[in-house]
């Protein structure tokens, strides 16, 4: 009763495109999971020959996720919209914030149909929880905002953690990014928390190399610099130590310390909705 599983269509080999690289799956083989075909797999390898560091700099977002998801649960937050989920990844999101406060409900959003197939793997939280799965496409805002799944999990009058972790590189100028997040937030009350993390421009050159070979093979990602990627926060206001370098951000291990910025490459930032 807990978990509510909506998933209109079933998906066939050819949503999947196996013969071309997913941003979803080659993420998923950058963590060392299993659900990744040849195609993201040589798209890998030609990514960390560019940045040798990729696979640790994708170990320390996942980091970062569970850290931020965990303060915005302290914070009191029991509502969780995560748009960009990927492949499930063990703690998931709403593992952390369901060990944190059990009534947590949390709305999963990806596009990839990879993520589709494995969303199940999601749905299994707490029974004083309730989670949802919805397969939409970030820039589909209106799409979002109403769609069942959502109205019927969360209460939007009532504060949420809209969390975009990794997912904003992947969503080109043209497109609008910034109004898309705008739009977004306009709709969540105040005491709202977004967290986001994005790949840098400007703390690493070989970033920008590695997001070439994403584009080479039709992964469209766009690095943005610090400035470009606090933009996104604007009329919010950052908790903790602002936008920085996600292994910097309220560590939680010693060891990250001494990790270089230039091996992450990616910012990260948690933010409240006066
Ligand atoms: N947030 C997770 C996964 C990041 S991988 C984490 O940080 O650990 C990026 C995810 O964003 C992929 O699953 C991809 O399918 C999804 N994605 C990319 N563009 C999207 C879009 N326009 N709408 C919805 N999901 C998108």
């Amino acid at each position: 009763p807990g978990t509510v599983f909506s998933v209109s269509g079933a998906v066939s080999p050819t949503d999947l495109a196996v013969d071309q690289a997913h941003s979803a799956r080659m993420y998923d083989c950058l963590l060392g999971g299993k659900d990744n075909f040849p195609a993201d797999r040589e798209a890998v390898e030609a990514a960390v020959a560019a940045f040798p560091h990729l696979p640790s700099a994708a170990r320390q977002n996942r980091s970062f996720l569970h850290r931020a998801a965990r303060l915005v649960a302290e914070f009191g937050v029991r509502q969780f919209l995560d748009v960009g989920t990927g492949i499930p990844t063990s703690p998931n999101l709403h593992e952390v914030v369901q060990a944190a406060a059990p009534e947590s409900r949390v709305v999963y959003v990806d596009n990839d149909p990879i993520v589709l197939v494995h969303a199940r793997a999601l749905l299994t939280g707490s029974p004083q929880g309730r989670i949802a799965y919805l397969d939409a496409d970030l820039r589909d805002v209106d799409r979002i905002l109403t769609a069942p799944e959502l109205i019927d999990t969360l209460d939007l009058t009532q504060p949420v953690a809209l969390s975009l972790i990794a997912i904003l590189h992947f969503v080109g100028d043209d497109d609008d990014p910034y109004g898309i997040v705008r739009r977004l937030v306009e709709r969540l009350p105040s005491g709202s928390h977004l967290t986001i993390s994005h790949v840098a421009s400007d703390l690493n050159p070989d970033v920008e190399r590695a997001a070439e070979v994403y584009r080479q093979r039709g992964v469209d990602i766009h690095a943005r610099s610090h400035a470009d990627i606090k933009r996104f926060f604007d009329g919010l206001e950052l908790v903790g130590p602002g936008l920085v370098p996600v292994q910097r951000w309220l560590p939680d291990d010693p060891g990250f310390a001494a990790v270089p910025d230039a091996q992450v490459g990616t910012y990260g930032a948690v933010a409240v909705k006066p």
